[in-house]
């Protein structure tokens, strides 16, 4: 029986798009040999390539200054590869999260950082709003889904400084205007397909102004002018990525995925603030539709038997971060209201039979 994993990345993928990788693994679209046996320099390859850039650029309905790149070494390598690329005398950041805590320290290390708002002090409960970016600041970073605290930013600040976002939680996951970005980044192992990836959208017109001589792989414009190919990319994770997003346009991209995150997120919210053993841990306002975060109001009573009947009912991946502790349901695209819904029928048959 296959569980509903709320895991919060890797995470959990469509089913046919697992079946689809599986069989590219076995076959790749019968050809006698297999997807991870390909030369990258194939041309069966680079039509996957070029596919899953012109799937995702059509997703995001970017412009033509915006080109998606896919490279390797995670979300946490733009932490550096931001700075290289972009930094010259200052980059204002705000601090609403862990991971927009250690994209700071990384950038520290490469130039000079000013943290313009923090949310630190309320454990990153809420989303820092209402600050002013330095109008000096060679570009604003931001994070807009907060994956540990659960936490999302849902208007984005307005400055004509640009703007690079963290979304590794939530790319995808809403109609947002993509082209609003000078550089943007995500880790593919939440909403975009397995780990091993790094979607980079970035703004070719802000680039090669630093002055840096930077290593090849660590230069954006190195990998826009091979396409994405300046080493061997990642090719089981690129093309599970395009498989992927090919169900994301299925789905009606980026508006229709996000009327059913919302509906998800709403059924779970709605049960965790009406019953009354369990409670939400960020403000309201800030509450993100991808990592829905809560706490059990008595652990000592109700812990083991709640992690009990999520396991009876087929529920993985529900543990809260361990600095925070409680629980977190991420809910990507992936996650069917279906899945939610169990969830929600266990918090609702551990009200009626334990309170
Ligand atoms: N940023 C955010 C918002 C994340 O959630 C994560 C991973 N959980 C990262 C960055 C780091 O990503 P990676 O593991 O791909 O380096």
């Amino acid at each position: 029986m296959k569980k509903y994993n709320f895991s919060a990345g890797p995470s959990t993928l469509p089913e046919e798009v697992i079946q689809q990788a599986s069989q590219a693994v076995l076959d790749f679209n019968n050809k006698g040999i297999s997807l991870i046996e390909i030369s990258h320099r194939s041309k069966d390859f680079i039509a996957i390539m070029d596919e899953a850039r012109a799937l995702a650029k059509k997703l995001m309905k970017l412009d033509d200054n915006h080109e998606v790149l896919y490279l390797q070494g995670g979300a946490s390598l733009q932490f550096s590869m931001v700075p290289y690329n972009l930094l010259k005398s200052k980059a204002a950041y705000v601090d609403s999260g862990n991971f927009a805590s250690m994209a700071i320290k990384e950038a520290e290390k490469i130039g000079k950082i000013e943290i313009i708002a923090s949310s630190k002090q309320d454990k990153y409960t809420y989303i820092p709003k209402d600050y002013a970016v330095p109008s000096d600041a060679d570009y604003l970073h931001i994070t807009s889904n907060n994956t540990v605290y659960g936490t999302e930013i849902k208007t984005f600040p307005n400055t004509n400084i640009p703007i690079v976002c963290d979304m590794s939680s939530d790319i995808l996951s809403r109609n947002i205007n993509y082209n609003k970005f000078a550089i943007l980044y995500a880790g593919a192992q939440k909403n975009l397909g397995p780990a091993g990836v790094t979607m980079v959208v970035v703004d070719k017109t802000l680039l090669g102004t630093t002055g840096r001589n930077l290593p090849s792989y660590l230069d954006y414009e190195v990998h826009l002018a091979k396409d994405s190919m300046a080493n061997t990319p990642p090719v089981f994770a690129v093309y599970t990525t395009l498989l992927n997003l090919r169900w994301l346009d299925k789905q009606g991209g980026p508006e229709g995925i996000e009327k059913k995150n919302k509906e998800k997120a709403e059924l779970l919210y709605n049960e965790i603030d009406r019953n009354p053993l369990f409670r939400g841990i960020c403000v309201k306002e800030d509450r993100s539709l991808m990592n829905v975060c809560f706490f059990l109001n008595d652990e000592e009573k109700h812990k083991a038997i709640f992690d009990q009947m999520c396991k009876d009912a087929n529920i993985v991946g529900v543990g809260g971060y361990r600095t925070v502790g409680g629980y977190r349901a991420s809910i990507y695209n992936a996650m069917p209201l279906e899945g939610v819904q169990v969830l929600v029928n266990v918090m609702k048959e551990l009200e009626k039979t334990h309170n």
